[in-house]
């Protein structure tokens, strides 16, 4: 008898179980409202949402890496609200104060130090910077700052070595490679397991496909996005990345701009 109105008292709070599911499916909705693309982890998908030029997002559980965002709050109206922010440097298609006073919160901040000698003064209290080579963290998120300057003799003054960060950023078992501006570097030929790489190719100011292909065929990293790109003419890559790479190539101007 005991047992059986164990059973009664068990099926009684199903209700309140389903409840309880209902509102764990209503969280996990909440983390999922990224849309974008899909990479398995072992501990949840990383979601990975192209925004417009260098701007991008990455979702990971309740994780919402804004890097570089610029353009104003009205770019990111709709999209979840970051828990972090990257910037790459201090170039204003990477850098916008408004756009970080407009959305920033009290989130934790990774930049240089160049960017980070130009924060305001009330987003200075959030942000750290890391130099090349340094390693930081942003809630837990382990960050690895990475050389980006460029390489060529006559572009030497758009990205001077030692200023700009590229970074590795490591979100469950998979490490994403975002560039920044930069040419084949050295230190990003020598990646590797990198799963996610994003690289610019845009001239005079970063690389050209050709040098894009390079990298992407030395490096070998399991996804790769050409960003960045403005006119530049990505039908080169096309059947010319390795095997061990998928290209991923998608809309980054979808304002036309
Ligand atoms: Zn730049
Ligand atoms: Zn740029």
């Amino acid at each position: 008898m005991a047992r059986r109105r164990d059973i009664v008292a068990g099926l009684a709070s199903l209700p309140l179980l389903s409840l309880a599911g209902g509102f764990m499916g209503t969280s996990l909705a909440q983390e999922n409202t990224l849309d974008g693309d899909r990479l398995a982890t072992p501990d949840g998908d990383i979601v990975i949402h192209p925004v417009n030029h260098a701007s991008l997002l990455l979702g990971y559980g309740d994780q919402v890496i804004y890097v570089d965002p610029v353009g104003g709050a009205e770019r990111y109206a709709g999209l979840p609200a970051p828990t972090a922010i990257l910037i790459t440097h201090g170039h204003g298609d990477h850098f916008d104060v408004p756009t970080l006073e407009a959305i920033a919160g009290d989130v934790p901040i990774i930049t240089n130090a160049d960017v980070f000698a130009k924060l305001p003064e009330s987003l200075k209290a959030q942000a750290s910077a890391l130099a090349n080579g340094e390693d930081g963290a942003l809630n837990g998120v382990a960050v690895s700052a990475v050389p980006a300057h460029n390489t060529t003799a006559d572009r030497m003054n758009y990205h001077p070595v030692g200023v700009g960060n590229g970074y590795l950023i490591t979100l469950g078992d998979k490490v994403i490679y975002v560039a920044g501006d930069t040419e084949p570097t050295p230190e990003m030929l020598a990646l590797s397991g990198i799963a996610v790489a994003f690289l610019p190719m845009n001239l005079p100011y970063t690389m050209t496909p050709e040098q894009a292909l390079e990298a992407i065929n030395t490096f070998k990293p399991a996804v790769v996005y050409p960003y960045h790109y403005g006119e530049s003419d990505l039908s080169v890559l096309e059947g010319a990345v390795n095997a061990d790479t998928e290209l991923r190539l998608r809309n980054w101007y979808p304002d036309g701009a």
